[in-house]
């Protein structure tokens, strides 16, 4: 039965074949018996014929190869499907393959549609040549499997984002970024795989289409993002996205490095480098702390006239202490020597580890005359009160030697060396005091 919304048009031969001549699509008209009885100059040309030929309508066995691509018989397979339209009276649409006279084949979409002529039942054949169509899909199917092939071959995890950001492919290195098994997981679950907010306030989701815009109008953009695990897991990543037009459409691809193993060996370099810069056993500056911000002290100092003060300092028979109480008891007593130092000097002020029991000061800012008393404060420090460790008593006195800058082409070795040469003098003339490098130059030994 039909309903009121189908129509069967009844019309007679002659304007049926007026119509179909004017279509500008390939179009034939059969009858009940599926006998071709017109068809139209698109059809001709589709099919190589002369476009005045009438007559390849004995041939229709021959416009089609005989099986078709899904292996059913051509002729069995179109007479059910016209027997089928004449039945139902509904319009059906399928891919159907001709075969032209040159023998070319021809992939087709046929619309069939039942129509009353004269009163009896008609079949009108509407084509659409789909080569044109079949080369541009096979062409894009090749883009796709070059572009799985490269994603696949690449060792960060990389996919296709359209422009609202859903993710259409991704690679396999993804199930090793989020711990997942597989693939679906990631395309099911993508949203889920960001924290609702990023590090720096913003929502995801913005960002992200935000970042996108930028991709689609720079070409590129490139920015650090937080995704995470599905079980929570925090992943700093970077991500890049790069413009590609796909389909004709505008689409990302999308590439996410890991920075987690990255992050770790920053940590590790940035506590390396502190371990570089500070002495572990007393906690003061290292040598290498020392020169490197010193020589810059320098500079700075001599380019504002400013004064600049080094004092080396040396414990005294320090050999004696290790040989009567043993090593631990000297790392012990040169930890103290460093608090003491540190706290009878202004701060500010560089106090590092120069070698074994030997220690630099550096001292900006201030006279010759507060440096020296500087100095003098650490020599009276150690002087002044014995260290006890472990209930003994062990009286420990240090020697000290200091210059100043005072030549403009002096570099910082210059002044190191002056100050050496006054802990020298301090040690020669006696030990436990503190001399300066001017008293100091002129001695004989
Ligand atoms: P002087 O008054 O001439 O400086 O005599 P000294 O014994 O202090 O000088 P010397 O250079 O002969 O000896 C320095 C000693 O410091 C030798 C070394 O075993 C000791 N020493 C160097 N570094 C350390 C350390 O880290 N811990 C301990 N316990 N001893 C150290
Ligand atoms: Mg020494
Ligand atoms: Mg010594």
């Amino acid at each position: 039965m039909m309903t009121e919304h189908e129509f069967e048009p009844t019309v007679t031969h002659a304007t049926l074949k007026q119509i179909i001549d004017n279509v500008p699509m390939p179009c034939i008209l059969r009858d009940a018996e599926c006998t071709m009885l017109h068809h139209n100059k698109a059809a001709a040309n589709m099919f190589a014929c002369e476009a005045d030929e009438t007559d390849f309508t004995g041939e229709y066995e021959e416009l089609s190869p005989p099986f078709q691509p899904d292996g059913s018989p051509s002729m069995r397979k179109y007479l059910v499907l016209m027997r089928h339209i004449l039945e139902q009276g509904q319009p059906i649409k399928l891919e159907w393959l001709y075969c032209r006279r040159d023998k070319e084949l021809i992939p087709t979409e046929v619309t069939l549609m039942r129509v009353e002529v004269g009163g009896e039942p008609h079949v009108l054949e509407f084509l659409q040549d789909l080569r044109e169509s079949y080369q541009a899909r096979l062409a894009e199917r090749e883009v796709k499997q070059r572009l799985q092939v490269m994603m696949d071959s690449c060792p960060v995890t990389c996919g296709i984002v359209d422009a609202h950001f859903n993710v259409l492919e991704v690679n396999n290195v993804v199930m090793s970024l989020f711990g997942i098994l597989n693939k679906q997981t990631f395309l099911d679950r993508f949203f889920e795989l960001s924290p609702e907010y990023q590090p720096d306030g913003q929502l995801s989701r913005r960002k992200a289409l935000d970042k996108l815009k930028q991709a689609f109008e720079a070409g590129r953009v490139h920015y650090e993002w937080l995704h995470q695990s599905i079980y929570g897991e925090q992943i700093p990543c970077e991500v890049t996205l790069v413009r590609v037009q796909l389909s004709e459409q505008n689409m990302a691809i999308i590439y996410i490095h890991d920075l987690r193993e990255i992050k770790k060996s920053i940590e590790m370099m940035e506590k390396m480098e502190s371990i570089a810069y500070t002495d572990e056993l007393t906690g003061l500056f290292s040598r290498r702390y020392f020169v490197e911000n010193a020589t810059a002290a320098l500079e700075r100092a001599k380019a504002n006239k400013e004064p600049f003060h080094l004092i080396m300092a040396d414990l005294d028979h320090f050999k004696a202490v290790n040989d009567t109480y043993g090593h631990p008891i000297g790392d012990e007593v040169l930890k103290i020597t460093a608090k003491r130092m540190t706290g009878v000097t202004r701060q500010g002020s560089i106090i590092a580890r120069y070698g074994g029991e030997e220690f630099i000061v550096m001292l900006t800012g201030m006279s010759h005359d507060a440096a020296l008393k500087t100095a003098q404060r650490i020599q009276k420090s150690m002087e002044e009160s014995a260290i006890t460790i472990k209930g003994m008593s062990l009286n420990v006195t240090v020697s000290l030697g200091i210059a100043s800058h005072s030549d403009p082409t002096e570099s910082l070795d210059d002044i190191v060396h002056k100050a050496d040469v006054a802990l020298y003098g301090a040690k020669r003339t006696g030990r436990n005091k503190v001399m300066e490098y001017e008293n100091a130059k002129d001695l004989k030994w």
